[in-house]
C-alpha cells in the first residue's frame, strides 16, 4: 500500500451524486486516502458559469487520482456553455490520451443479462480496450460545408504522430504485462485504406517486436474488429488498441457486451507513472430519467475504484477486494432494477462496502 493518497470527487450531474457517494464509502475504509469534493459539469455551470471552474482545474492537478460521476442533462441542453465541455477541458489539462474500458461480466451470473447468446460468448473472458483519447480526427482541422455553391463539401483531417502512437503503445503493453500470462494485444486499424492507420501498423508492429516479444501481437482491421466483437468476441479477449475514432465506435459496441450500462468502469490516464493522475468513472451518463430515485446501479462506479486502485494507487491486492465484494453481492441478488433486482443504490453499497471491510 501506497503513503498518502489525493482523490478528487466530481459528482457531477444527475444520478452522478449518488453513484459516487457509495463509491466515496469505499474510499473512506482507507485511512491513507484523502478525498474533497469539487464541482464539474452542469452543477458547476450553475455555481459558478464555467463546466470546469479554476478551483476544480487546481484540485484535479495536484490529486493522485480522480473519480467522476457523470456530467450532463436536459436542464443544460440548450446553453450556450455545455457541461460537457468540462469534462473535454479537463481530459485536455491532464493529457488523458489513453482512455481504458474493460469489457467483462462481473460475475458470471452476468452473462443471462448479455443480449448476446451463450453460445456466442463461449471462451469470452474479458476485452480491454485502449482507446487513443487526445489526437486523431476529432482533433484535426475541419472545414463546414458552403451550401451555397454548387459543389457542396466538408472536411475533417485526421493526423496521428509517431510519438503518439508509441507512448500509448507502450501503456498498452504494460497493461498486457501485468497479467501472467501477458494478455494479447490486438492492434485495430484499417492499415488497407488510411496512412494514420498505416502509421500505426508499422510503429506499434515494431515497437512490440523490439521490445515485448513476450506479449502474443496480432493486428485486425476494423470492420472485421467491429464484426467479432457481437459474432465471436473471443477473438478479442485481452487488449484491443486503436486510434480515437475507431476506439470510440468499437469502445460503445462492446459495451451492449455486459447487458446493462451500469457494470462498467472506465479509466483515463496520462501514463502509468506517479504523479499524472488518472480520471476513472463509469461508462454511463447521467441517466436524468432515473435520478434522485435511488435506482441507479453503483457497480460501475465502484469497479471505477478497482481501476484507480491498480492503476493510479498502487493498491492491486484491494482491487481485487473491491471485484470479489462485486461478485459477491450480485451472487446474493442485491442487484437494483437494471439487473432485475429491487435494491436501492444505497443497499448496493452497503453490502459491498460490508464485504470489503469485512475482507480488509
Ligand atoms: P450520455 O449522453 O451522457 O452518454 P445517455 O442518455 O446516452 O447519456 P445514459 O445517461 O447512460 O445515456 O442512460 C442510458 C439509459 O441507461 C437510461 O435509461 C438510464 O437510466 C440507464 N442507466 C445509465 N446508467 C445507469 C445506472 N448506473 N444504473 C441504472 N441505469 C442506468
Ligand atoms: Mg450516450
Amino acid at each position: 500500500m501506497s503513503s498518502s493518497s489525493k482523490v478528487v470527487l466530481l459528482p457531477g450531474d444527475g444520478i452522478g451524486p449518488e453513484i459516487v457517494a457509495q463509491a466515496a464509502r469505499i474510499l473512506a475504509l482507507f485511512p491513507h486516502i484523502s478525498t474533497t469534493t469539487h464541482l464539474v459539469g452542469g452543477a458547476a455551470i450553475d455555481a459558478t458559469g464555467s463546466p470546469f471552474p479554476d478551483t476544480t482545474r487546481d484540485a484535479v492537478s495536484s490529486a493522485d487520482a480522480i473519480l467522476l460521476g457523470a456530467v450532463g442533462g436536459p436542464k443544460w441542453e440548450a446553453q450556450a456553455v455545455r457541461p460537457e465541455q468540462g469534462l473535454l477541458a479537463m481530459r485536455k489539462h491532464l493529457d488523458l490520451f489513453a482512455n481504458i474500458r474493460p469489457v467483462f461480466f462481473p460475475a458470471e451470473k452476468c452473462r443471462a443479462l448479455s443480449p448476446l447468446k451463450p453460445e456466442t460468448l463461449a471462451g469470452f473472458d474479458k476485452s480491454i480496450v485502449v482507446r487513443e483519447l487526445v489526437s486523431g480526427i476529432y482533433f484535426g482541422a475541419r472545414t463546414e460545408a458552403n451550401y451555397s455553391v454548387s459543389e457542396v463539401e466538408a472536411h475533417d483531417q485526421m493526423t496521428y504522430k509517431q510519438s503518439e502512437i508509441a507512448r500509448i503503445t507502450h501503456l498498452a503493453a504494460h497493461l498486457a504485462l501485468a497479467s501472467s500470462p501477458p494478455e494479447p494485444v490486438t492492434l485495430v486499424d484499417k492499415a488497407n485504406v488510411l496512412a494514420t492507420s498505416r502509421l500505426w501498423r508499422k510503429t506499434v508492429t515494431d515497437i512490440m517486436a523490439q521490445s515485448y516479444p513476450q506479449i502474443p501481437f496480432s493486428t485486425c482491421l476494423v470492420d472485421a474488429a467491429a464484426m467479432h466483437m457481437i459474432k465471436d468476441p473471443k477473438k478479442l479477449n485481452g487488449i484491443v488498441l486503436t486510434e480515437n475514432l475507431f476506439g470510440d465506435i468499437l469502445s460503445d459496441e462492446a459495451s451492449v457486451i455486459p447487458g446493462s450500462l451500469g457494470l462498467m468502469p472506465s479509466a483515463s490516464l496520462a501514463g502509468l507513472e506517479k504523479g499524472k493522475p488518472g480520471l476513472y468513472e463509469p461508462i454511463h451518463g447521467s441517466a436524468p430519467d432515473i435520478a434522485g430515485q435511488g435506482k441507479a446501479n453503483p457497480i460501475g462506479t465502484i469497479l471505477s475504484v478497482a481501476m484507480m486502485f491498480r492503476y493510479s494507487l498502487n493498491m492491486p491486492w484491494e482491487a481485487e477486494l473491491i471485484e470479489e465484494a462485486v461478485r459477491a453481492a450480485i451472487d446474493a441478488g442485491t442487484v437494483t432494477a437494471d439487473l432485475g433486482g429491487s435494491a436501492t443504490t444505497a443497499a448496493v453499497g452497503d453490502l459491498i462496502v460490508t464485504l470489503v471491510e469485512a475482507a480488509l
